[in-house]
């Protein structure tokens, strides 16, 4: 849902700003449902924005978050300037968190998005999914091969090395046909080895043709909270377009 929610758990106290994006410029994720929320209107885009940057500014000051996420169905680097360039005030004195797909992810791109926004701390969060290459490729075709999970790999060598107030974050998503529940457990065994951080997602269905929710164990849930940063099992900003998403109990 698009909007600015509140949320003070085991990431602290943090903000999510969800603001509306243009469709996602890769857009061929088996299971991504944003689309439904993202619009090709440059005018509404913009006013859209601009009203809920705004409220995130009221309740930034209001309410002091450690931590603000900005999520906008894609990648930030998709965002017009005009929408980058609003977003300043609230990157000040927080951790600032973004999301992006792999390939906007370089020294280059890091350093500039520390330039323009000069946050305490930028995380950006990469959704990986699982470690499994079949995985990524053959059932949630992400567009993210090996090399690229490589690449990144060297690249948080890179950035550590240089003592830069950046962390890179990524994406468990579980709770899906076709995901085996070993590979997500694996999963997150795997990049806690390479990442700063891993949040779990569970998977929801929000359009009939998608793959379906499955139950998730006990044993892997058990797993997940104990080994991630965050489980992410659903709420008030998985609500798209209306709809709530299904995911077996
Ligand atoms: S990269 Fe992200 S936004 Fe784009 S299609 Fe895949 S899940 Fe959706």
């Amino acid at each position: 849902m698009l909007g600015v929610f509140k949320y003070n758990d085991k990431l602290g106290r943090r903000l999510v700003v969800i603001l509306q994006g243009y469709p996602c410029a890769y857009g061929k994720c088996t299971f991504c449902p944003f689309a439904l929320e993202q619009t090709l209107h440059p005018a509404k885009l913009l006013e859209t924005n601009r009203r809920i940057i705004g409220e995130a500014l009221r309740v930034k000051n209001e309410w002091h978050p450690r931590r603000i996420a900005i999520f906008n169905g894609g990648s930030l680097h998709e965002l017009p300037l005009t929408v980058l360039e609003e977003l300043k005030p609230l990157a000040r004195g927080v951790v600032f968190e973004v999301e992006e797909r792999s390939e906007y992810v370089t020294l280059d791109s890091i350093r500039h998005l520390l330039d323009f926004y000069n946050p305490d701390k930028l995380v950006i969060r990469i959704g990986f999914e699982n470690i499994e290459e079949w995985v990524r490729e053959k059932v949630l075709a992400k567009g993210m091969p090996d090399s690229e999970l490589h690449r990144i790999r060297d690249l948080i060598a890179k950035v550590r090395e240089l003592g830069l107030p950046v962390e890179i974050w990524t994406y468990v998503l579980f709770g899906m046909e076709g995901i085996p529940e070993d590979t997500v457990a694996r999963s997150v065994r795997e990049f806690k080895r390479i990442f700063d951080g891993v949040i779990a997602i569970r998977y929801r269905r929000y359009v009939p043709t998608h793959p379906k929710p499955v139950p998730v164990s006990k044993e892997l849930a058990l797993i997940l909270e104990r080994e991630t940063d965050l489980v992410d099992w659903g709420g008030d900003q998985w609500v798209i377009a209306g709809k709530e998403g299904s995911a077996p109990g």
